[in-house]
């Protein structure tokens, strides 16, 4: 059932952001760092009571602990779920969602074009784990039934999409695998958490790389898994098992970020649109990938579920191929060359060298990834000091070979 829309609530985003569901203990603004891999209680019954509260106990640091809950309820109120876990990397959060969903014997759905680490890790399972996997092509949403099977249970999507930022309708997506018996589990990281809202339009689990522009600084890895409190209490016994918890300091800095989080990606979305349409009429650009320019495929499913802007990713095929590009990235003086994003600096990748070097070229052909392509996560400089970079650096990469 879909969770109330949190763009709905009383206060805006900023504010909730900021505040949190709950005063902190004492009063203090921040939340208390509580450095513990265990906790004493005064006696046996209270120390079981505490294990017995699994997510939210205080009884051994890879069960929870008092940092990890309290960032938990914020990040629950954020999306609007009735729970969340952090975990220490998204593919922590991806793995242990897949792991508490799947059993050896059942079959998922996903997108051919999901994030590398997830395609592999369920290709690992298959080879592993005896999970069945079919992969389907984003841009083809109507071939996308035929892939589900009696025993289907997972159907796993990313919207926007890594690195052509494809759009996937998700209350479309969750409508399929309900019907289906199976449950849609989003990977929301290029949206983030402010700027789409996966349980509202019905998906059961929302999933992220904290990484990115939750943490938002470039010196972090951590993961969230959002959803109903059944779900997450399926999830919590995972990751108590493998033991991919955030610690109490990595807590503290997520719940100290999501307090900018809607200010950060105010910055970079506003941003990413202005560079992309200045970049589509740039003659050194043969196509600007961003679901905010109108000419995206799907713009209006965009302008529906993307409540705060389009995202700050976007990408650009330059004309000149995979020379053109690498020239591109070198010749920047503000965007940095690194393959990360949602980070408040700037950063460029080309992803037949980093995300998508895996598939090879026929691959990316096949997944619409052209080689010419370099993939920017916009962050928070000054748009014009941004575009004249840009500007710069296409000039020195494309002419010669146009
Ligand atoms: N999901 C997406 C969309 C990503 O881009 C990434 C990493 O780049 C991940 C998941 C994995 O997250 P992490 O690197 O935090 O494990």
């Amino acid at each position: 059932m879909s969770r109330p829309d949190p763009d709905r609530s009383a206060d805006g985003v900023r504010t909730r952001a900021v505040r949190g569901p709950a005063a902190n203990p004492g009063g203090a603004s921040s939340i208390p760092l509580v450095h513990s891999a265990t906790f004493s209680a005064p006696s046996l019954d209270a120390s079981n009571a505490e294990q017995a509260a699994g997510a939210s106990g205080a009884f051994y640091q890879r069960y929870g602990h008092p940092t990890i809950s309290a960032c938990e309820r914020r990040l629950a109120d954020l999306e609007g779920a009735e729970a969340a876990l952090l975990f220490s990397s998204g593919m922590g959060a991806i793995a242990n969602a897949f792991l508490a969903l799947l059993q050896n014997g059942d079959h998922a759905v996903a997108l051919d074009q999901c994030y590398g680490g997830t395609h592999e890790l369920l290709r690992y399972g298959a080879a592993h784990f005896g999970w069945q996997v079919t992969f389907v092509d984003a841009r083809e949403p109507a071939t996308w039934a035929a892939a589900f099977r009696p025993n289907t249970r997972v159907f796993h999507v990313e919207s926007p999409t890594n690195p052509t930022l494809c759009v996937v309708d998700l209350a479309a997506a969750a409508s399929l695998a309900h019907a289906h018996g199976a449950q849609l589990t989003v990977d929301n990281t290029f949206a983030s958490p402010i700027g789409q809202h996966p349980l509202a339009l019905g998906a059961d689990l929302s999933l992220y790389s904290a990484t990115k522009s939750i943490g938002g600084h470039g010196d972090l890895m951590a993961g969230v898994a959002c959803g109903s409190a059944e779900l997450i209490a399926a999830v919590w016994k995972v990751r108590k098992l493998f033991g991919p918890i955030a610690d109490p300091a990595l807590a503290w800095q997520i719940e100290r970020s999501l307090k900018t989080l809607p200010l950060r990606l105010d910055a970079m979305n506003a941003g990413a649109l202005t560079l992309a349409g200045r970049l589509a009429g740039h003659q050194g650009v043969a196509q600007v990938f961003y679901p905010g320019l109108p000419g995206h495929p799907l713009h209006e499913v965009a302008v529906r579920q993307m409540r705060h802007g389009f995202g700050h990713v976007l990408a650009v095929e330059v004309k000149g191929g995979a020379d053109a590009a690498k020239a591109l990235i070198e010749a920047f003086r503000i965007v940095r060359l690194a393959p990360s994003l949602g980070s408040v600096e700037s950063l460029a990748s080309i992803p037949a060298f980093t995300s998508h070097v895996a598939l090879g070229p026929e691959g990316r052909a096949k997944a619409g990834i052209p080689e010419g392509c370099v993939r920017i996560s916009v962050g928070i400089e000054d748009p014009e000091d941004l575009w004249a970079d840009l500007e710069q650096a296409l000039t020195k990469a494309v002419p010669a070979r146009v």
